[in-house]
């Protein structure tokens, strides 16, 4: 078992920051010692594996989404899931609507902004987001509820670069938050990794989602 847990656990609690244990390639066991430490919200970033270990694993867990998500497998996951952290389409927002409301369920979810200059990496541009906020359609969505933000920064040495990448998204999340709506309650602004969380703790991330500094690195 990595000790990391209840340091960063702690460093969180200190910081007001909300703590998602990312437990993705990791076994049942191995989540159950994190559990066994009191933790209770953990994410995966594919169906497939989040279905088996909410099947597998206590259901006080909530679980959330952090990985891309086809819009065919959105029904697998509406229904337990508590949060979807990577929404990143319109297309992907609906499905996710109509599911819930056929499950008479609202789900939260936050955009992904893609703030890092890496290619690979999926979300939405800040037009793309604003072009979304400010559909006609929005409103009309009852199925789901706008929490907040998720972004991901670049993965290099440079601390600066990742700072104001961090930066630009809390700007964003603030300009947004005065957004009323029914649907659109943006409280969550999800940044920071193992690598980089202290850095986006000090930029205004109020959730972190750290995997291998908590369970060790991923084979
Ligand atoms: C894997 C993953 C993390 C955690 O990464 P670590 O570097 O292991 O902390 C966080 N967010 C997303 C979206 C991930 O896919």
């Amino acid at each position: 078992m990595q000790s990391g847990y209840q340091d960063i656990s702690k460093y969180c609690a200190e910081h007001g920051v909300a703590l998602l244990a990312v437990s993705k390639t990791k076994t049942p066991v191995e989540i159950l010692a994190v559990y066994n430490q009191g933790h209770r919200i953990f994410g995966e970033n594919k169906v497939q594996e989040l279905v088996s270990k909410y099947e597998a694993l206590p259901k006080d867990i909530q679980w959330h989404l952090i990985g891309h998500l086809q819009t065919n497998k959105v029904k697998y996951v509406v229904p337990f899931v508590s949060m979807i952290q990577s929404v990143d389409s319109w297309k992907l927002l609906k499905e996710i609507d109509k599911e819930a409301n056929k499950k008479n369920h609202n789900v939260n979810v936050l955009f992904q902004i893609h703030i890092a200059t890496e290619e690979t990496k999926f979300g939405l541009s800040y037009e793309e987001a604003e072009a979304i906020f400010s559909n006609p359609e929005l409103k009309d969505l009852t199925g789901i509820t706008i929490s907040g933000l998720m972004g991901m920064a670049s993965l290099t040495e440079d601390e600066q670069q990742i700072r104001n990448e961090f930066r630009g998204l809390k700007n964003f999340f603030e300009r947004y938050r005065q957004l009323q709506g029914s649907n659109i309650k943006l409280q969550t602004l999800s940044m920071g990794m193992s690598s980089d969380y202290k850095l986006a703790i000090e930029e205004g991330s109020n959730m972190v989602r750290i995997g291998s500094a908590i369970f060790g690195e991923r084979k």
